[in-house]
C-alpha cells in the first residue's frame, strides 16, 4: 500500500509547483528588489512551499515562521490563537505570508490585522494554491500560484490529520479516507 492509493487525482505535479514556484519567484524578485522583505511562513502547510519560492527569490529575503490555529468552537469568528509567535519585531518591515492554501480567508485574516497593527512597513501575500469558492472573508492575495476547484487536497505540506504531508506534489484525498 503506497500513499498514491489514497489520492484520486493529482491536482498539480512535482513540475508545475516547481515552475508556479519560479514564476511566482520572479515576480517577488522584481517587486522587492532591495526592500529585504521577511518571509513570514504559516506552519505547518507552507514548509515545502516555502523552501521552494525562495530559491527563485534574487534579491535579500530573511524568512521566519507562526504557528496559528483557529479557536475551537468559534471557527466562524476567525478568531486565531497563536501558538508560535515571530522570534523578531515586525515594525517597519515589509511582511510577506507565504500560504500553502487560502480557502475561507479567516486565518490571513485575522492575523494580517495583528501584523498590522504592530506597525509592519507593508503587508502582502503569496499563496500557492486558492480555493476562491470557499471564502468568507475578504483577503487581497497579491501572488497566487493557481486556483483549483473546492476539494480537500493534500500533500507538499498539506496534511489530512497531520498525515500525507511528505507527498511531493499536490492530490485529491479519496473521500473514503476522510469520510
Ligand atoms: P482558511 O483560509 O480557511 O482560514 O484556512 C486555510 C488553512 O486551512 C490552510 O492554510 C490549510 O491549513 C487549511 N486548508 C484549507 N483547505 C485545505 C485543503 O483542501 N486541504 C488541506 N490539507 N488543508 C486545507
Ligand atoms: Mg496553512
Ligand atoms: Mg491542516
Amino acid at each position: 500500500m503506497t500513499l498514491r492509493n489514497d489520492i484520486s487525482d493529482i491536482v498539480l505535479s512535482e513540475e508545475k509547483i516547481i515552475s508556479l514556484a519560479k514564476s511566482l519567484g520572479e515576480k517577488i524578485t522584481e517587486d522587492y528588489k532591495d526592500k529585504n522583505p521577511l518571509l513570514v511562513g504559516l506552519l505547518k502547510g507552507s514548509i515545502m512551499f516555502m523552501g521552494d519560492l525562495i530559491k527563485y527569490i534574487d534579491t535579500h529575503v530573511e524568512i521566519d515562521f507562526m504557528d496559528v490555529s483557529s479557536y475551537s468552537g468559534t471557527k466562524s469568528s476567525g478568531d486565531v490563537k497563536i501558538i508560535k509567535d515571530l522570534n523578531q519585531s515586525v515594525e517597519d518591515r515589509h511582511i510577506l505570508f507565504v500560504e500553502d492554501i487560502i480557502d475561507t480567508g479567516q486565518t490571513l485574516n485575522a492575523i494580517i490585522d495583528l501584523i498590522e497593527y504592530r506597525k509592519a512597513a507593508s503587508v502582502e501575500i503569496v499563496t500557492l494554491l486558492d480555493k476562491p469558492a470557499n471564502r468568507k472573508v475578504d483577503v487581497d492575495v497579491k501572488y497566487v500560484g493557481t486556483e483549483i476547484p473546492d476539494g480537500f487536497v493534500v500533500g507538499y505540506g498539506l496534511d489530512f490529520d497531520e498525515k500525507y504531508r511528505n507527498l511531493p506534489y499536490i492530490g485529491l484525498l479519496k473521500p473514503e479516507i476522510y469520510q
